[in-house]
């Protein structure tokens, strides 16, 4: 009953913010079974040591588990490591593994290290008999190695924001980095959505904020607002998306919104370049 439209290329999207606690991997998972359930294929990459995302899709990621890491710093191919989800047959996840927090150091020393996600994905993408219409990759809570090698691989950036003090904060040196990448490694690369997240609508705090964040990304900030929902904070706990916890729940409609959002923007600056050609 929920078909959004589908791109016609792979959009791959990079969920990011060097703050912990903002919402990434909520975000990265719930919108990715959001857009699962509106008729999309999903691949979500894990690639946050703490695995996370891999959790609330119900993937294992226990040490021996091939996975991102054998991806990136190993001979395996995107395919090996890739694993269903318990959460919907459109989704799948490349699950990461605790050996991913030593990956930081020992990408250093390797030859395109900064180029390793964006060739394993390029190679799956050509190869695969499946066709994805999304990837999203959850990042860690750092712009290292492993977030550079996620801003290059991707040609958007979603921004989680945390609708609390302090929410802007560290927010210019995101972008200027942003930028960096784009100059130097990745020119396609656009931040393409700001999502606000655990809005608390009794408070003027999350009001201000949320006015603030929209007079400066005006076209960027979906209007879609995730509420703060214990639904949502319950969820990865049983190991589940909001959607499979409780898909009628206030938090699960805000992410099939924003999912459907996503969805409509895409396809609207679809037709936008075509006309343009
Ligand atoms: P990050 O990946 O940026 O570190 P998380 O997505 O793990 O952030 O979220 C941090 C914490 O906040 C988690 O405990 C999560 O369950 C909780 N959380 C995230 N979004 C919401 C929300 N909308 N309502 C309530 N709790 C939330
Ligand atoms: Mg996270």
């Amino acid at each position: 009953e929920l078909v959004s439209p589908l791109p016609s290329e792979t959009r791959i999207i990079t969920v990011s913010n060097q703050k912990g606690g903002v919402g990434k991997t909520t975000t990265t998972v719930n919108l990715a079974s959001a857009l699962a359930r509106r008729g999309a294929r999903v691949l979500v990459i894990d690639l946050d040591p703490q695995g996370n995302a891999s959790t609330a899709l119900g993937v294992p990621h226990r040490p021996e588990v091939t996975s991102v890491y054998d991806v990136l710093l190993g001979d395996s191919s995107l395919h090996d490591a890739l694993q269903p989800t318990t959460d919907h047959e459109n989704l799948s996840c490349v699950p990461s593994t605790i050996n991913l927090a030593g990956a930081e150091i020992e990408l250093v020393s390797l030859v395109a290290r900064e180029q390793r996600l964006r060739t394993a994905i390029e190679a799956f993408l050509s190869e695969s008999e499946e066709r994805f219409h999304y990837i999203f990759i959850d990042c860690p809570p750092s712009l290292g190695l492993l977030t550079v090698n996620a801003f290059v691989a991707a040609s958007e950036v979603l921004i989680p924001i945390q609708c609390e003090y302090y929410a802007l904060e560290g927010l210019s040196q995101l972008l200027g980095n942003i930028q960096l990448i784009q100059k130097h490694l990745n020119p396609v690369l656009r931040v393409s959505t700001i999502v606000l997240t655990m809005y608390d609508a009794r408070t003027n705090l999350a009001q201000e904020v949320a006015g603030e964040v929209r007079s400066h990304f005006p076209s960027e900030v979906l209007n879609a607002v995730i509420p703060r929902s214990v639904r949502i904070s319950e969820a990865p706990s049983y190991g589940q998306t909001v959607h499979a916890y409780d898909g009628g729940s206030i938090g699960a409609i805000a992410y099939l919104e924003a999912a459907a959002e996503i969805a409509e923007r895409g396809a609207a600056s679809e037709t936008q370049k075509n006309e343009g050609a």
